[in-house]
């Protein structure tokens, strides 16, 4: 996507290097009361946007670093989030928590996390915003929250707000009903899959996303804008990457491995969970999710504090 985007009210703002992370596509709601939907899509761009309109309302869809990275730009503005992801904002080390940081890289390392984040120019990672200034600027401040099943009003474009969990706890879908465009944020359709904190939540909640009445889907990276069509077309293969991800994970297994190693083993990320820690991380919660479900589906098992294919 290397265009702005104008449908009437609705604008797509494209996220810089094609809206791959940790940058994202931005929504621009340029109506009676003018609002930005996750400012993640650049900082020029996004300073623009501040100088030529008095944007009202920031409205993140949920608190992940590439969808809240420049709400801070935004200083005279209203910044809203899920009722269910508001205590991150308040409180880094439950989101931190949440994350899995405490467990993958220990307590140390996220006091180190809480600390570096005040620095404007402090080190950072090789691959991940971990370490970035704008952390802290941008979980500093929430004024409001919505729900899920909530209807925005801007004057003339009205927006509900689809629950969508499974990529985050309060993971919301934008869906202008008039309009007929979904803003589907982290549903992606992305060549490297969903990022799912809970896959068969994940599932469910992007068919469901599928069946909304409307003729234009904008993901939240790479892709953009596409019809309904080529978004069910695609959603498919998309999703099949959660289970070619447990044929991986399974292959792993191998001969009995503890937790750890099989984490060490970067299923997911390959050999730069070993350069940085926030892949690590990333490599530890995905680990975790997909042993639990195979467990449970009883196609793992753990036997003598390993894990072992059954
Ligand atoms: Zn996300």
């Amino acid at each position: 996507m290397d265009r702005h985007i104008d449908f009437g009210n609705i604008k797509v703002i494209p996220g810089q290097n094609g809206g791959r992370f940790p940058f994202c596509n931005t929504i621009l709601i340029d109506d009676s009361i003018p609002a930005v939907i996750d400012p993640g899509a650049g900082l020029q761009q996004l300073q623009a946007v501040n100088q030529q309109k008095d944007i009202e309302i920031v409205i993140n869809s949920h608190v992940h670093f590439d969808h809240i990275c420049y709400n801070y730009v935004f200083d005279h503005s209203k910044i809203m989030v899920n009722e269910r992801e508001a205590i991150y904002f308040q409180d880094r080390r439950k989101f931190i928590a949440d994350s899995g940081v405490y467990e993958a890289l220990g307590e140390e390392w996220a006091n180190l996390w809480l600390q570096r984040i005040q620095e404007p120019d402090g080190p950072q990672t090789s691959y991940t915003p971990a370490y970035r200034h704008e952390w802290h600027l941008s979980l500093a401040r929430l004024d409001e929250t919505y729900c899920w099943g909530d209807v925005i009003d801007f004057g003339h474009s009205k927006m509900e707000i689809i629950p969508a969990p499974g990529h985050s706890p309060g993971f919301s879908v934008m869906y202008f009903p008039q309009e007929g465009i979904v803003y589907c944020s982290d549903i992606d359709l992305t060549k490297f899959g969903p990022w799912c904190q809970n896959s068969a939540q994940y599932i469910e909640s992007a068919r469901r996303v599928a069946r909304l009445d409307a003729d234009t889907f904008i993901t939240g990276h790479e892709s953009g804008i596409v019809s309904k069509d080529e978004f069910i077309s695609r959603l498919d293969q998309y999703l099949d990457v959660i289970f070619i991800r447990d044929k991986m994970l399974l292959a792993n297994l191998g001969s009995a491995v503890t937790f750890e190693e099989l984490v060490r083993k970067g299923t997911f990320y390959g050999p730069k969970i070993f350069k940085d820690e926030f892949v690590y991380c990333w490599e530890w919660s995905m680990t975790k999710e997909h042993l639990q479900r195979l467990i449970s589906q009883g196609l793992a098992a753990v036997e003598n504090g390993k894990y072992i294919c059954s």
